[in-house]
């Protein structure tokens, strides 16, 4: 049997980040990724543009085949892992290969969550994941017809707006009463509506889907109130769910997702877990900021340094051109946090700061991202921002008080 010193399982964002940044921390070691994917390791944010048409595969692909030969990394693509022994210190692939390794890492991610749904495996529903899937959907737009996605979140909005720049005739079905609830409140929502229906999406918040009819593909989704949306294609973007069977198989402790401590150790020695599939503080996470600072930390720590993974404040972007969508740190108004919000309704403007005991705790920026950036700094740096407000929010600019930040 092969031995390898880090062994990876997958070979997504996390692996990929993982092993170049212990590469250029200058470690050496043997390293092997096992990625069930068959394409060579790739930016999965940009499959949303490559989906719209607007990049080209080779942008998303993050470092070349000569590149992982240069520094040492084997790559195992195509090939599921199955099985691994903590005790024996083991992995095992579909296809047979088996290695033995001083560490493990679990970086397995997430597959989209399909709601049981009559239909929901019919050929023709899919989700928005991976390469594949984006290949299944670049082939049903050359069919045309029309489009059902379901969920209203981020990768709802991305793949709706795309599928109908393609040609489709699409209608997005969003459960909650506005869309990316989970990041804007009631006005920025509306302005997002109007940009997306004026793309040519129709939106239909507040309902839920209660089956996919067809029998051997889709034809029509219908709705809890009875009504019946034809659909040539359903795209499935109402979640995502952390990939833990191996783990769990390998005796690992598994809740939501793999379970870790604030190091990224998981339950048996020598076995971490990283990005989308580990779950820390009992949360589990859905972008690539908190991703970055986890890679960092087991990075650190596999090189003997003592590091611990501390949450910080993200921004979350819509990746729709022409409709510029930022939401950063605290969006809930409790009762210690004052509101300030400045809207422009002729040019699509919408801009919101909350600010507890002088320091802003959340922004969210519709139609004018100019200042976003200030924004997260003035948030990270829990920056002391004077009295003057009115000035930040209008003009971006701190006033001449003296401002001191208190991280
Ligand atoms: C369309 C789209 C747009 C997105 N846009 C944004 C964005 O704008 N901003 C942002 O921050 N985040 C975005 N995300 C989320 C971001 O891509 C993920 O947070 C990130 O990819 C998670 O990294 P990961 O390595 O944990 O999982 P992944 O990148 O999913 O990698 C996991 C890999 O493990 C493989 N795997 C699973 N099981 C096995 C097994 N048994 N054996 C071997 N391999 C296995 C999978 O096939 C996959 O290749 C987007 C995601 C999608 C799908």
């Amino acid at each position: 049997m092969e031995h390898r010193d880090l062994v990876i399982i997958g070979s997504g964002m996390a692996a990929t980040r993982l092993v170049a940044t212990l590469r250029r921390r200058g470690d050496r070691r043997s390293m092997i990724l096992l990625g069930a994917e068959r394409a060579l390791p790739y930016n999965r944010i940009m499959l949303s543009p490559l989906l719209a048409g607007e990049a080209e595969w080779q942008q998303l692909v993050t470092h070349s085949a000569e590149w992982y030969a240069q520094e040492n990394i084997d790559l195992h693509l195509g090939h599921a892992v199955v099985e691994v022994d903590t005790v024996a210190r083991t992995v095992r692939c579909a296809d047979g290969y088996q290695v033995s390794y001083n560490d493990v890492v679990f970086a397995t991610g997430s597959r989209s969550a399909l709601p049981p749904l009559a239909g929901i495996d019919l050929p023709g529903v899919t989700g928005f994941r991976d390469y594949d899937d984006v290949t299944r959907l670049q082939q049903a737009t050359h069919r045309g017809g029309n489009a059902v996605v379901l969920g209203g979140g981020l990768l709802g909005l991305e793949a709706a707006v795309a599928l109908a720049a393609r040609g489709m005739t699409v209608t997005l079905i969003h459960r909650a009463k506005q869309l990316m609830n989970r990041q804007l409140d009631v006005l920025a929502a509306q302005y997002l509506q109007q940009a997306i229906t004026a793309r040519g999406v129709t939106v239909r918040t507040g309902f839920a889907p209660r089956a996919i009819l067809g029998a051997y593909r889709p034809t029509a989704v219908v709705l809890d109130d009875g009504s019946q949306i034809p659909a040539d294609l359903v795209v499935v973007a109402t979640g995502i769910q952390p990939i833990t069977e191996i783990a769990a198989a390998a005796g690992l402790q598994i809740q939501r997702g793999i379970v870790v401590d604030q190091r990224m150790r998981a339950s048996a020695a020598h076995a971490y877990a990283l990005g989308e599939c580990c779950e820390l503080n009992g949360e589990t996470v859905g972008l690539v900021a908190p991703i970055w600072e986890q890679v960092d930390v087991l990075a650190a720590n596999l090189c003997g340094e003592e590091k611990i993974f501390a949450a910080k404040p993200y921004v979350t972007m819509l990746k729709v051109s022409g409709i510029d969508v930022h939401a950063m740190g605290e969006q809930d108004v409790s009762e210690d946090v004052r509101m300030l919000t400045y809207q422009d309704r002729e040019h699509g403007i919408y801009k919101k700061i909350l600010v507890r005991d002088s320091v802003i705790v959340g922004a969210l920026l519709y139609g004018d991202i100019a200042d976003s950036q200030m924004f997260f700094n003035l948030i990270q740096t829990q920056t002391e921002i004077g009295s003057d407000y009115c000035r930040l929010l209008l003009a971006g600019e701190l006033t001449a008080a003296p401002v001191k930040a208190r991280a």
